[in-house]
């Protein structure tokens, strides 16, 4: 039985503006099924824009909406199809709770969205309001919505990118607006050895841009690759090409790995060659002093902790050639971080070149090869620490995105999250 006074406490309750119910029943296991229509008796044609008062048909049917407490609440709603007089043609009505064709009303997409940036999504299709099927439908319409819009206040662009499985070598790039610390595009998913597809679709992309907003890009923070270079050149020409300090620094602290391990290797040689029992012991306590010494001497000194500052002694105490590699790595670290000063900059780097070639030769030419673009951060000091803050959460992001089936849903998460 259909109570009237029930009937308006409802459709109050649902909230839904020009939406009326008409009648509801609960279905055990299920949850409410309200059904309801819109209070408008007319319609306007999509097509020429005339008010249409003439039903051609009722297409019925149910949709999700905002759960009522705990119990799940269905929505049969009527989408009407109306003649148009002037076109002769029929149009199906325009809701504007629910897009055509979505099995949920655009507010649950929107409440779902939300959960899916703070949760995963297995914990969320737990609770059997939504599909998998659903929840990627949801983000892609979000996506859509997103991709239309386009940076136009941006001045200083990083690109960079990022492994999206670790030792799979699959990567996919990252714009991101250095003065606002906003993701802009993730694009992707790149494949190492084909990182000329990156280029390609980072291309496109600023191409889609359009020449006003490249035109008023004034730096770009890069990482050592000359590619990305050539594309600064080509479409923003107005922008000055910065290296990625953290990149030069990735670079350091590889070449200081492999000396590390190449140590280690030569004392294990000298272990198994050793003819006299003191000698043998002696190398055994260098391999002591080695081991286990790989992050305190990657990892930056003032973020050690006490057991590791004590390893690190020990391994400076055994090789006198990790001492020096570590403390030009941890100087030049330190020119990067505490320099603001252009010429301080720049001269300090000139010393550190000098020492270095001996201890660096990769690092050394790389920085030789790059010096212009190094040597820009201290002008302008553009910090690409943005970049890799948005990395890290970008990392977070992958890591808690357990349940995402493709790329597309991790790439439109992501973004969603930023704006
Ligand atoms: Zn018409």
């Amino acid at each position: 039985m259909v109570n009237k006074k029930d009937i308006k406490i409802l459709t109050e309750l649902l909230g839904l503006e020009d939406v009326k119910v008409i009648s509801h029943r609960l279905h055990g296991g299920i949850g409410m099924i309200l059904q309801t229509e819109s209070k408008a008796s007319h319609s306007i044609c999509p097509n020429c824009g005339t008010k249409s008062h003439k039903l051609h048909q009722n297409h019925r049917h149910i949709v999700k909406d905002l759960p009522f407490g705990e119990k799940p609440v269905f929505l049969e709603i009527n989408r009407r199809q109306f003649k148009c007089e002037k076109c002769k043609r029929p149009f199906s009505e325009n809701l504007d709770f629910v897009r055509k064709k979505r099995t949920y009303t655009k507010r649950l997409a929107h409440k779902i969205i939300q959960e899916v940036l703070e949760n995963d999504i297995h914990s969320i299709t737990s609770k059997g309001i939504v599909t998998t099927e659903e929840i990627e439908r949801m983000l892609k319409d979000a996506s859509e919505e997103l991709s239309d819009s386009k940076p136009l206040n941006l001045k200083r662009l990083g690109i960079d990118e990022i492994a999206l499985i670790k030792g799979k070598g699959n990567y996919c790039a990252v714009l991101v607006d250095i003065d606002t610390s906003k993701l802009i595009a993730i694009l992707g998913d790149v494949y190492d050895g084909l990182r000329l597809r990156t280029q390609t679709i980072i291309r496109e992309t600023l191409l889609e841009w359009g020449v006003e907003i490249l035109e008023r890009i004034e730096e770009v923070s890069i990482d050592l690759w000359r590619e990305y270079k050539n594309l600064v050149a080509e479409l923003m020409p107005n922008a000055q090409v910065v290296a990625d300090r953290f990149h030069v620094m990735t670079q350091i602290n590889k070449e200081l790995d492999t000396q590390r391990k190449r140590e280690r290797q030569n004392v294990e040689e000298l272990i198994k060659k050793a003819k006299l029992a003191d000698d043998k012991a002696e190398y055994e306590l260098i391999l002591e002093g080695l081991k286990n010494s790989k992050y305190p001497l990657l990892k930056n000194e003032d973020d050690l902790n006490n057991q590791q500052l004590n390893k690190l002694i020990q391994v400076k105490n055994v090789s006198p050639i990790l001492k020096v590699m570590h403390e030009l790595k941890e100087k030049i670290r330190k020119n990067f971080n505490k320099t603001n000063d252009w010429y301080t900059g720049v001269f300090k780097l000139g010393m550190w070149l000098s020492r270095a070639k001996k201890y660096f030769p990769n690092s050394n030419n790389t920085i030789i090869r790059w010096f212009d673009e190094i040597i820009a951060y201290f002008d302008n000091g553009t910090t690409s620490g943005k970049v890799e803050e948005i990395n890290n959460k970008l990392k977070l992001i992958k890591r808690s995105g357990y349940g995402f089936r493709n790329f597309e849903n991790f790439r439109v998460r992501c973004l969603l999250n930023w704006h």
